[in-house]
């Protein structure tokens, strides 16, 4: 469920392996997961667009070396020395796979940094674009991903999908502190979701934190059966 608030060890747990690094492709089989942040002290450069129903990620630097002291000054790869693809090579192959119409757009989980240890799912979306753009200076990879509604029709044309929006993330901090990290009905710490006090499909908004409040997943499900 997007919104949902996990530990890194919970989202290690749900992915069933050990997530060391951002962008993971193929991670198990038939989706790739990517751990994004929009912190201005982040390492990457990642934001929302389009009323938060789109992603721009940022692709990642060389793996910092002997060779290769200073990461942040050289061009982000594509590939390594041998020629095998990297991270940023697979997932841009991929977009250009969708692009070409080649196969549909890739499945991509997103995982959201909020503070150290907690981690906000934003659900999934489609990678639909991918390019290479000049930062200050030097070359880095810029993938675009689109929220979708419906996990389950994921090969459908991502035009044809409803577009979801995520929250913005002031908006999840701001909450986060507001409600002191507890469910706002009994206090639970665990299993947490950001939930909107007026549905979407109610006119609700999640662009301020008045709209959004802290349940834990019984509470959450509890007011599920009685919007029902
Ligand atoms: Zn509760």
């Amino acid at each position: 469920m997007p919104n949902e608030i996990l530990s890194y060890l919970e989202m290690c747990q749900r992915e069933g392996c050990n997530l060391q690094r951002g962008m993971n492709f193929r991670l198990k089989g038939s989706h790739s997961v990517i751990l994004m942040s929009v912190h201005p002290n982040a390492p990457y450069a990642d934001r929302l667009e389009d009323n938060g129903t789109t992603l721009i990620y940022e692709g990642h630097d060389e793996n910092r070396t002997a060779s290769c002291p200073q990461p942040k000054s050289v061009d982000q790869p594509h590939a390594t020395g041998n020629g095998t693809l990297t991270q940023n090579g697979k997932f841009a192959q991929a977009a250009q796979n969708y692009k070409d119409g080649k196969q549909p757009p890739e499945h991509v989980r997103v995982y959201e940094k909020l503070r150290v240890g907690i981690w906000s799912y934003n659900g999934v979306f489609h990678l639909v674009d991918a390019w290479r753009e000049k930062a200050t200076n030097r070359w880095v990879f810029k993938f675009r991903l689109v929220a979708v509604e419906n996990e389950g029709e994921g090969d459908l044309p991502a035009a044809v999908l409803e577009r979801r929006r995520i929250i913005p993330t002031q908006v999840k901090l701001e909450v986060w502190k507001r409600d002191g990290g507890r469910c706002t009905q009994c206090g639970a710490i665990d299993e947490l979701h950001f939930d909107h006090v007026l549905p979407y499909a109610r006119g609700g908004t999640s662009i301020t934190a008045e709209n959004v409040q802290l349940l834990c997943a019984r509470h959450n499900l509890q007011k599920g059966d009685k919007i029902l």
